[in-house]
């Protein structure tokens, strides 16, 4: 569910008429519904009531100061994979003991970092990583908690763009070997081994996996306590995937996703841990643009847009769907035509969608892309040097630009001419 709906013919984000963002800050734009950013987050947060966790956000999928603090506000930890953004997090004020630390590729700085400001634990995914780790930490005089991610060889069932639990994926330990790791990981004496790590890929659309997946986290807890190892914590990702289009069936919901985890690993007695990005922003998030132009083509429509590949990535990368609607309500019944919907880039990539029935869209008319919030504005770029668009957060009546869109001033001037030139 989310707060973009149509109210007396327009489209609204809560109680803000879109097309009222777009005279103020111009199109194209991402727009947020901190309602709904709330919502998503507690909705993870109830289904695991009763049971002690953390709701660690996976910040990559939407990063902006803003959209941490709103959510950092109703207690959320974040999951970070970098050194940069671990700084955001810290910046949005959310404390080291409520960040954990993932990723294949830690540097040496990224660890010191974390480790000098603070760190709930890390996810280890490697021997080389866990022994580097453990060589930093003990030359800081500390013991640092971690867990190390396993890689259960689970089909997530997902794009394989985006699937990371499988044996051919470079994430995490092979499951097979865990017990030798973790030998190993128990004897190093700048780290503290606490748990177990799992995340096997995300837009998961069916439980099956996470229970595939989570049955052998719960198997590999018992195994590594019988060998010695105080197992208290799981991690266990996030990848719940979300509606991109109102025509199919619902995916599982945070609440079903929290009842498989008290069911397959419930008994443990483990704290849990869940990584959420998606599902928390995705539909929280809109990209709204104007048509440019309608070109007819040989044999089809091109709808013209102001928004491009370098805005929203999803489509050419993942061939991903989002759902489009004019900002003005179509009247009911109104005639469908087929488009492809293009951006302004020089790649045929930059295609949106192709044969897209859309009621009849005109130069000048307001389009929205549904569920542009997560994986949308924090996989941008300026190609073509189209500045970065504008980040604007609503809530309730009112709203906030929250990312201002750069000058070409302000992007020319971060090049430096060297002495010789
Ligand atoms: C990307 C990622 C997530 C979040 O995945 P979603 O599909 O956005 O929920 C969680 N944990 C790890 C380790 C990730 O890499």
């Amino acid at each position: 569910m989310d707060h973009f709906l149509y109210r007396d013919g327009a489209l609204y984000a809560e109680d803000v008429a879109i097309a009222d963002i777009a005279a103020a800050v111009g199109t194209p734009f991402y727009v947020y519904s901190t309602a709904t950013l709330e919502r998503h987050f507690r909705l993870f947060d109830e289904a695991l009531s009763g049971t002690e966790h953390l709701v660690c956000y996976a910040m990559k999928a939407a990063s902006n100061q803003a959209i941490l603090r709103t959510l950092a506000a109703l207690g959320a930890g974040m999951d970070v994979v970098s050194g940069g953004e671990y700084a955001r997090a810290r910046a949005a004020g959310v404390p080291g003991d409520r960040i954990v630390f993932s990723g294949v590729g830690k540097t040496r700085a990224e660890i010191a970092q974390a480790l000098t400001g603070g760190i709930r634990q890390f996810n280890l995914e490697s021997e080389p990583e866990m022994r580097l780790l453990s060589e930093i930490a003990s030359a800081m005089g500390q013991v640092v908690p971690v867990t190390i991610r396993v890689n259960p060889d689970v089909d997530a069932k997902t794009h394989a763009k985006i699937s990371t639990g499988k044996s051919e994926n470079k994430f995490g330990i092979p499951i097979s070997r865990a017990r030798a790791v973790y030998a190993e990981a128990a004897a190093l004496p700048g780290i503290e081994v606490i748990g177990i790590d799992v995340h096997i890929g995300s837009q998961l659309t069916d439980l099956a996996p996470f229970e595939a997946a989570f049955l052998k986290v719960a198997e590999l807890t018992e195994t590594l306590r019988a060998d010695g190892h105080d197992i208290r914590r799981l991690d266990l990702g996030g990848g719940l995937g979300i509606p991109y289009t109102r025509s199919n069936e619902a995916p599982p919901l945070p609440t079903d996703f929290g009842a498989l985890i008290k069911r397959t690993v419930g008994h443990l007695g483990c704290e849990i841990e869940i990584e959420p990005g998606r599902l928390i922003v995705g539909n929280a998030g809109l990209l709204v643009s104007e048509a440019i132009y309608v070109k007819e083509g040989e044999d089809r429509q091109f709808l013209i847009l102001d928004a491009a590949m370098n805005d929203l990535i999803r489509p050419a990368m993942y061939d991903a769907w989002h759902d489009i609607v004019p900002v003005i309500e179509p009247a009911p019944g109104a005639e469908q035509m087929a488009y492809d919907v293009v951006g302004p880039v020089c790649e045929s990539g930059d295609t949106f969608a192709k044969g897209r029935m859309l009621p009849q869209i005109q130069a000048g008319d307001l389009v929205a892309f549904r569920s542009a919030g997560a994986y949308g504005a924090v996989m941008s770029s300026e190609y073509n040097t189209r500045p970065l668009i504008p980040e604007v957060l609503v809530k309730d009546d009112h709203f906030a630009v929250i990312r201002a869109r750069p000058t070409f001033d302000e992007i020319i001037s971060r090049d430096t001419i060297p002495a010789w030139l």
